[in-house]
């Protein structure tokens, strides 16, 4: 058994790409901390991490799709920590597993398939409780969503110096993750987040109670989820092939890929003042593209 998580070193890379519009753009490689745990996800978890540890916990219990990067994060940390995981899995178990599914169950965890109604209930199946009582679990809300998630993932503008950057943006599920970068950032930057939800009207409603300092001033697109969450259309893809044959940037196309897109779209429309200096963060979610037919993507 590990008690330890071994994370390679994130770095800043230039995309001089986009550098023709009066602004600079250069990219968080968080996607490189690690294969399965990558991008965002660590931060996400690693207070919840803690805190099961702390408590004595078992394991942790938390909640997903059958392609959530949460739910392969959450079963490589807790296999690297020797604490238990249980995946409560929206839908069927279907007859070919998914990729991101399998691998989860070889790391060891658990995983229940509950239909949608029971899902959205966020029920737990009794089964769960022939093996573990209510004490030896640490619930985590879906996609890591609360203030532990928000606190760790305030910590990604410190993995490298950040503070020269006027804007920050990032791809938004539960906005968990932004709501982390605004509390990390400094007052002279604008922490802006793409949304890759389909008429997420809530995003802003969900993201503000997890913020210590209200009255820090951030930015919402809602117009980049290209049909809908992990919907995508040949653009996206001729999109992302395009950006790592010219930066060896390699994006999934859940988040990333339409973060980046967005970004290209409204600096080339002028959406950033002049003398700009942004920071995007790759959040990772590699892992998620082994869903796509073959050929999709060159990398
Ligand atoms: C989960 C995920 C996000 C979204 O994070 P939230 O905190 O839920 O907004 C963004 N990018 C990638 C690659 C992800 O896997």
């Amino acid at each position: 058994m590990q008690d330890t998580l071994v994370l390679n070193q994130a770095f800043i890379q230039p995309l001089p790409f986009l550098q023709n519009f009066h602004t600079t753009v250069d990219v968080l490689r968080l996607d490189v901390l690690h294969p399965v745990i990558s991008g965002n996800k660590w931060f996400k978890l690693k207070r919840y991490i803690e805190e099961a540890r702390v408590q004595n916990k078992k394991a942790l219990l938390t909640f997903g799709g059958a392609f959530s990067n949460h739910i392969a994060a959450t079963a490589a940390a807790c296999a690297s920590y020797g604490l238990g995981s249980i995946g409560i899995i929206r839908g069927e178990p279907g007859t070919t597993p998914s990729h991101t599914l399998t691998a989860a169950a070889e790391l060891g965890m658990n995983l229940y398939f509950v239909d949608r109604a029971t899902y959205r209930a966020k029920q737990i199946p009794c089964e769960v409780y022939a093996r573990f009582s209510d004490a030896d679990l640490l619930i985590v809300n879906e996609g890591g969503y609360g203030k532990p998630g928000c606190r760790g993932a305030a910590d990604i503008l410190s993995v490298c110096d950040t503070s020269a950057y006027t804007h920050i943006f990032a791809a938004c599920g539960t906005g968990t993750t932004l709501a982390g970068l605004i509390e990390g950032s400094q007052h002279h930057q604008q922490v802006c987040g793409v949304s890759v939800l389909k008429n997420h009207d809530g995003l802003e409603n969900d993201l503000r109670p997890l913020l210590q300092e209200k009255t820090k001033p951030f930015a919402l697109y809602h117009d980049y989820h290209f049909g809908g969450y992990a919907k995508h259309k040949p653009e996206l893809f001729r999109f992302m092939n395009e950006l790592y044959r010219s930066c060896a940037i390699p994006t999934d196309f859940v988040y990333t890929a339409k973060l980046f897109f967005a970004l290209q779209d409204i600096i080339s429309h002028g959406g950033l003042p002049t003398g700009s200096k942004v920071l995007v963060i790759h959040s990772g979610g590699l892992q998620g593209n082994g869903s796509l037919p073959q050929g999709t993507l060159i990398f």
